[in-house]
Formats: C-alpha cells, structure tokens, sequence
C-alpha cells in the first residue's frame, strides 16, 4: 500500500518549461525566473507589496530581523507555537526570545498574552525589539488585535506567513501586514520551489536592502568591497523556475487542501470528542495548508489509538507543533501565557493535507476512523 503523506510536493506543468529555458539560456543564477517568480508575487499579494526571493523562509526572517536593527542581547517577542524556523534566526543574531502562547480560536497568538508580555519586559527596563506572529497551518491569526498591541508601543511586527500563502484576513493577503512578512516554498509547502522563501515588503527600498543582505552585502564598487556582514540568501533562477509553475496551480491547490478540509470536518461529524480545526468566522480565511484535529477526553479512542492504527495502514500523521518554550535549546527562555499551546500539543495531530490526495486515499482514511469506531 502506497504512503499517504501529510504534505508533498505537487507540480503543474510549467515548471520544467521555465527551468529547461533557464538552463538552456545558461542563466542558472540569476535571471528572467527571478524577476518573474517576484512579480507573480507580487501581483499575488497585491498591497503594493515588494518581493525579494530568498533561500529559504527562514532565512527571510533572518534578514528581517538584521534590517529592523535586532542585535545582540535585545530581546525579540515569539509566538511559542511554532515550527523553530520562526524563533531560530533571533538566536543567529544573539538576541533572546520571549516565547507568547496562543487564544484558542486560531491558536495563534493571543493579543492579550502579548500585551502582557510587553509590560512586563518595559516594567523590567527591556522593550522588545521585534513580534514575530505567525499564521500556523495557514490560519490567519487576529492580525487586527496583534497589531493594535504593537502599534501601541511601537514595536514592530514581522509576519511569518510561511504557512499562510493564499490565506486571507478580512479579504487581505497573510503576508502583507507585517513590517516585514515572510513566505516560504520549502517541499511541504503550499506551493515549492524545492526550497526557498521570500522577503515581502512595503517599500521598494526594503526590497534593494534585502537583496543587498542576501548577496553578500556588495557595495557599489568596481571590486569586491564590503562595509557590511552579508549573507548567501539569494534564491537561484533555477528554483525560481519552479515557482512560476507553482503560481500558476496555486489558487487550484488551495482550493483542494480546503476540500481536503471539509473531507475531515465530514469525517469526524457527530463523533464527540473530536475537533477539527476550523475558521473562527468569515473574516478568516484560512489556506488549509495542513487540516489539524484535536482528540479530547471524551472521543471513543485515544491520540495514540488513532495514531497506531493510522501507522498500520501507512498513513502518516504528526503531533502538532511543540512549543518553542518547551524544546530543550531554549530552555528557561520568558514565557507568556496559559499553556494553550501545551494542551493542543497533548491533544492534536496533523492529518494528510495534500493536494493531490486521489479519492482511494480518502477511502483509506475513511476506513481506519470506521474500524476504530
Ligand atoms: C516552514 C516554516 C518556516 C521556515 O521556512 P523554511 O523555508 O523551511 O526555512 C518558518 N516558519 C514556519 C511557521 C514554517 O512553517
């Protein structure tokens, strides 16, 4: 029996098109894909946004915090729960997260945890530098709320919208609220360039500054001349290639993961005890890049039944996302909140989301909950 995956790569049929005219062209670096694969972006996004592709999501946030001046010793809000992409790069700038647990309707981060942690850390002499909010599984956070909190001590807001391409809050694109937002097109992504990500942001200034950053920080010289650490974070023409594809199935591809969605929400109706994860109200619109359900107390089978018996028929599954406030490399970092997200990493797991699942996989999903019940 084929693996049924959680989340994998699903092509269209233009990215060997775009990458077979960059190699035959020999512009493997740099070249037309690059400018393109942005301005599909771009135009994506819409906002007036500027878009610079990078190596990765995680690198985006690397640069994003470098240009809002986070340096060593600062301290830098996270949201706990999230993948380590988010939190790892204020650690490559020697600067201290404070980790901020979610509210329970999108579980990202609650406003007023946030709020909280702001006082906290001014009453202590130490204003944060930076928020990083985050989108998790696609679902847009309270963008409003989070952002009345920053603009109210000036702090600003870099949006990680690595889950969230195509998701919407309000009829807006996640990843154009931030000060800087970032997306990622890592393999299980909504949409791949085999890996990459991408620095948005509101000014075209921004977008030359980033670049500059991600390509080792050349000054304008005849020579190699450097008054500043760069870094090698530039996406190739190549992978941007893949990308141009990808833009042009990824409104199709939200659409399945969102059917992938409903398959789960019908699945598991009228069985008591287990959630599935949904949109707060209609002014969430959520991408469904993964569908995540939580196995309460009184569901007729336990998280680790479901699991095993989800394993036995090679069907992956995984736990939710382990706080960052609980991993070991950030051990007795701040922390700000109510354990919210330790519950949801009891209680839930991630299910195949992907958009090329065939319906002789829903089949199979459809029978283990069937034979477990
Ligand atoms: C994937 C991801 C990142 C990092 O993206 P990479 O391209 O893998 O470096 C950051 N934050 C979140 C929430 C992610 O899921």
């Amino acid at each position: 029996m084929r693996k049924i995956p959680l989340s994998s790569s699903h092509l269209g049929v233009q990215e060997l098109t775009f990458i077979t005219k960059a190699i035959n062209n020999n512009e493997l670096t740099k070249g037309e894909n690059l400018e393109g694969f942005e301005a599909d972006l771009e135009l994506y996004l819409k906002e007036d946004r500027y878009v610079a592709a990078l190596s990765s999501g995680t690198a985006a946030i690397h640069l994003a915090l470098l240009q809002l001046g986070v340096t060593l010793n600062d301290e830098v809000i996270c949201q706990t729960f999230t993948f380590c992409g988010s939190s790892n790069p204020i650690a490559y700038q020697g600067a201290t997260p404070v980790f901020v647990d979610s509210e329970p309707e999108t579980w990202n981060m609650c406003p007023n945890h946030l709020e909280t942690a702001i006082k906290d850390r001014i009453s202590k002499g130490v204003k944060p530098k930076a928020i990083i909010i985050v989108h998790l599984y696609g679902m847009p956070s309270k963008i409003d709320e989070l952002l009345e909190v920053a603009a109210k001590y000036k702090i600003p807001v870099v949006e990680d919208a690595a889950e969230a391409l195509g998701s919407t809050y309000k009829g807006r694109q996640c990843g154009t609220f931030g000060d800087f937002s970032i997306l990622s097109f890592n393999g299980n992504k909504i949409i791949t360039t085999s890996g990459g990500g991408a620095m948005v942001c509101n000014t075209e200034e921004d977008k030359k500054q980033t670049i500059f950053y991600a390509t080792q920080a050349r000054d304008n010289a005849p020579h190699y001349e450097h008054s500043k650490i760069g870094y090698n974070y530039r996406m190739s023409n190549i992978s941007a290639g893949i990308g141009r594809g990808q833009m042009e199935v990824l409104d199709k591809h939200i659409g399945l993961r969102r059917d992938m969605n409903a398959f789960y929400v019908n699945l598991f109706k009228g069985i008591k005890g287990v959630e599935v994860q949904k949109q707060p109200n209609s002014d969430f619109y959520s991408n469904f890049w993964l569908s995540c359900i939580l196995i309460h107390k009184d569901a007729p089978f336990t998280k680790a039944q479901f699991q095993s018996a989800m394993e036995a028929a090679n069907i992956e599954t995984r736990p939710l996302w382990k706080p960052m406030h609980m991993q070991p490399v950030f051990e007795g970092a701040l922390y700000f909140g109510d354990k919210l997200s330790e519950a949801l990493f009891n209680k839930g797991l991630c299910l195949p989301s992907g958009s090329n699942l065939e319906q002789k996989d829903l089949d199979r999903i459809t029978k283990v909950v069937k034979d477990l019940l």
